[in-house]
């Protein structure tokens, strides 16, 4: 398989160039994304395996105007618990994208 096969493949991912991960168009599909990675764990877990997939959150991207995952613990520093609790799905939070 070359980079052509690659390229052509329907879901070719697209990254965003500051911060080299996954880029979802918008949250609905970052969303998503995360159900299946943590559909991936639980089959993982229940077949004896591991997994090093641990995408816990997802959060706007003010880079690339995507979104991104990411498996890093919550910054409390940057989100008060009101803002939180307006979350009716406490699987995601949202985060400010930190250059690194
Ligand atoms: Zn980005």
């Amino acid at each position: 398989m070359g980079r052509k096969a690659a390229a052509r493949r329907r879901t070719a991912l697209v990254t965003c160039q500051r911060t080299r991960k996954v880029r979802f168009r918008d949250h609905r599909q970052a969303i998503e994304a995360l159900h299946r990675a943590a559909n991936a764990r639980k089959w993982s877990l229940l077949r004896g395996a591991t997994t090093r997939r641990r995408e816990q959150r997802a959060y706007p991207c003010g880079h690339c105007k995507g979104w991104h995952l990411t498996s890093q613990p919550l910054r409390l520093d940057l989100q008060t618990e009101d803002d939180m609790s307006l979350n009716e799905n406490s699987n995601w939070e949202v985060e400010k994208c930190v250059a690194s």
